[in-house]
């Protein structure tokens, strides 16, 4: 085990013995896991108007479910059998918004299922082993980055309250907690939100009547899955302090934005079908927050953010990583406008 960035963590107040331990399989209710497959046509809903602009998409890759394409990505998957038997117009396709720069799924669960496709139909033990048995260095990228969300707030640790919303297992909470903020999360799966109460994780269940509590928002790979994302988004910026920070990270669809998929394409993760529903150029995110209030923080005022993180971990790669990050465009930490 690398033991730097160890000592660099307990020096930047980090408590090992609060670290992170995992406790054997997850507990989930019974009837919560239940398969559901309701009216077959019903289980989908269209989105044929661009989430950001309100424009209608232009089709640039259309497939059946059970085109092999398509149905060699969902075997991975643990849908119920005949779950795609009789879908009506529900196919995979992509509309595109040229105005945007923008990429999204027409067809997607309807909001009932939606829950169900992160409590059932996704292979969660692998989920669960991916984040138990992730990697030192990951973790520490998680505390580096909780305490960089705190330098952006300018506190102390304890005077700030963070939420982090589609928290999953809760790894990401439990590290900000760890490192000192009054840190909650907000989760769609019973079974991950029970995997985290196990571990003394404060989930909320809505943020309804939610009004300017959290100095940070933390939105990892969670507005890709999203699909409903002009309902989803007020409530969570409102939640938000004014002045405060939401740091949102998507996987980088950029390159697939800007060269559409042809003939030949095959769906990938970047846009896996059901799961990876909104594929976003940096242009895109960027629009798509400015017309919930938000602006991306500067360039400079990011990178003197990371020098900060850096002294305080004693940790100078990190500001290098942090730089590259901002580049790549997937990353970006916007604020709420006071
Ligand atoms: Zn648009």
């Amino acid at each position: 085990m690398p033991a730097v960035p160890v000592a660099l963590a307990i020096r930047a107040g980090w408590d090992p013995s609060v670290a992170w331990v995992p406790l054997g399989p997850c507990y989930a209710p019974l009837e919560a896991c239940a398969p559901r497959l309701g009216n077959r046509v019903d289980r989908f809903v269209e989105r044929r108007d661009c989430l950001i602009c309100g424009r209608p998409g232009r089709s640039v890759y259309r497939r059946d479910f059970a085109h092999e394409d398509v149905a060699a990505f969902l075997r991975s998957r643990a849908y119920p059998e005949g779950f795609f038997d009789e879908t009506g117009e529900a196919c995979f396709e992509l509309l595109h918004c040229n105005s945007c720069v923008f990429l999204w799924q027409a067809h997607v669960l309807a909001p009932e299922f939606e829950k169900s496709l992160y409590d059932e139909y996704l292979d969660m033990d692998y989920s669960l082993e991916k984040k138990e048995g992730a990697s030192f260095s990951f973790r520490c990228e998680g505390f580096r980055h909780a305490i960089s969300a705190g330098l952006f707030c300018g506190d102390r640790p304890r005077d700030l309250r963070f939420l982090e919303v589609g928290m999953g297992w809760g790894l990401w909470t439990f590290t900000a907690r760890a490192a000192g903020y009054d840190a909650v999360g907000l989760e769609l799966s019973d079974r991950k939100v029970a995997y985290a109460r196990q571990r003394s994780i404060e989930v909320i269940s809505d943020l309804e009547g939610s009004d300017e509590r959290f100095h940070y928002v933390h939105a990892e790979e969670v507005l890709e899955h999203v699909s409903d994302l002009g309902s989803f988004l007020p409530p969570v910026v409102r939640s938000l302090r004014r002045g405060g920070i939401l740091f949102a990270t998507v996987p980088n669809g950029t390159r697939l934005n800007a060269k559409l998929p042809g003939s030949r394409w095959k769906p990938k993760k970047l846009a896996a079908p059901l799961e990876h529903i909104n594929v976003f150029s940096r242009d895109a995110l960027v629009r798509l927050m400015a017309g919930h209030g938000l602006e991306p923080l500067s360039t400079r005022a990011v990178a003197a953010n990371a020098v900060a993180t850096a002294r305080t971990l004693g940790w100078h790669r990190a500001l290098f990583r942090r730089i590259q990050d901002h580049r790549k465009g997937t990353k970006i930490f916007f604020r709420r406008a006071r």
